[in-house]
């Protein structure tokens, strides 16, 4: 089956970023597909959404289980013929909320943080891509973070300089990288690949106290996800500004 309709995916969908990116998204006449792992919250972000008149669709994917890549893949080739829009939303942030020193680090929380934010992205982005190749511009939207930014990190004086995030931080310049060096092999095709950072945003990972509502925080994905085809390709960006890699 085809649609006319532009098709979007949007990992970690139920809550956050992701559900508002969703709505957002949405509202556009975007239909929005959202992955998630619990089936349960999935269809009570679906009833959220439709009560906004989104058309939307939970649909199982965990990111930790490589299997659920395919069977995406599968139902998505199925129901809608092409993917346009990925966005690589699902992350995690294990490092705690004042953070650890780096020689502390647990190679368990390294691996953890790495398998969610770096590995299920590159995987889930490899099987999705003989669909957004099938889109007339697909839009890959990877939801890096300021803290990925090893530039920054390595700047003295700069806000990161002592931040104590290794897992999360290094999790992110690795995204960074997938961002890079897929933009550069798809250079002659369709599609664009962005990395975002979405600002400290109120959510459970950003905390009460962070500087962005949900709706500012979702802009900067709904903005790369919906580029026209003379946007940006291969950039890192936060509201339409390019930021140190
Ligand atoms: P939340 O913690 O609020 O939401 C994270 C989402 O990812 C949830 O839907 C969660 O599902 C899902 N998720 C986590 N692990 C998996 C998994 N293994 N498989 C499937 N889904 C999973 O985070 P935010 O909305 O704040 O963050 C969204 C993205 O933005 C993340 O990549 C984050 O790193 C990035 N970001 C956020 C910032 C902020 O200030 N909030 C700042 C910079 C970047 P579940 O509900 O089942 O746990």
């Amino acid at each position: 089956m085809s649609t006319d309709k532009k098709v979007a995916l949007i990992t970690g969908g139920n809550k956050g970023i992701g559900l508002e990116t969703a709505r957002q998204l949405g509202k556009l006449g975007i239909t929005v597909l959202i992955g998630v792992r619990d089936e349960a919250k999935g269809e009570a972000a679906v009833t959220e959404l439709k009560k906004d008149g989104v058309e939307a669709r939970a649909v199982k994917l965990d990111m930790d289980n490589s299997a659920d890549y395919a069977a995406v893949a599968k139902l998505i080739e199925k129901d809608y013929g092409r993917l346009d829009i990925l966005v690589n939303n699902a992350g995690i942030f294990l490092d705690g909320r004042k953070g650890n020193e780096t020689t502390k680090t647990s190679k368990e929380i390294l691996q953890k943080t790495f398998n969610t934010n770096f590995f299920a992205v590159v995987g889930l982005t490899q099987a999705l891509l003989p669909l957004l190749k099938k889109s007339l511009g697909g839009r890959i939207v990877n939801l890096s973070s300021i803290l990925g930014s090893n530039t920054l990190h390595a700047t003295p004086g700069s806000f990161i300089y002592d931040a104590k995030t290794f897992a999360y931080d290094a999790s992110k310049a690795a995204l960074n990288s997938f961002t890079i060096h897929l933009a550069h092999e798809l250079k002659d095709t369709k599609i664009k690949v962005n990395s975002a950072h979405p600002g400290w945003v109120k959510t459970e990972m950003g905390g009460e106290g962070a500087q962005l509502d949900i709706e500012t925080g979702a802009k900067t994905s709904v903005e790369l996800a919906t580029l026209q085809d003379s946007g940006p390709n291969g950039e890192f960006l936060h509201l339409g500004k390019a930021l140190p890699w």
